[in-house]
């Protein structure tokens, strides 16, 4: 008997501590990283290269926002990071802190 061998991937946070998958659908492997990074970002993660290039993946507990004006950095939950103020969460080149969003909006 012969098998053909096929690999399948699913983002997992990288979040030390953290081992949340993309889960809770009909689908959670998937058979390339474009098609998971795609369900991902519908679910609200976060997919970022870091400082070495690497890919890294965050669930919605774990979104790493960056400032663009000021560089200050925080880790939380979207909605948390949402209600406290940060804005554009979705594009990194044009998140926003809470104290650099008012000074824009003033
Ligand atoms: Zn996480
Ligand atoms: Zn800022």
């Amino acid at each position: 008997m012969s098998y053909e061998i096929r690999a399948f991937c699913r983002p997992v946070c990288d979040q030390p501590g953290c081992d949340a998958t993309v889960e809770d659908m009909d689908v959670n492997w998937f058979s390339d990283t474009g098609y998971a990074e795609d369900v991902a970002a519908e679910w609200d993660w976060q997919t970022i290269g870091d400082d070495v290039m690497r890919t890294r993946h965050y669930c919605p507990k774990h979104i790493h926002a960056k400032c663009m004006e000021c560089g200050r950095r925080e880790i939380l939950d979207r909605r948390t990071l949402e209600n406290i103020g940060w804005e554009e969460l979705d594009d990194m080149e044009c998140t926003l802190c809470p104290d650099c969003a008012n000074k824009g909006n003033v």
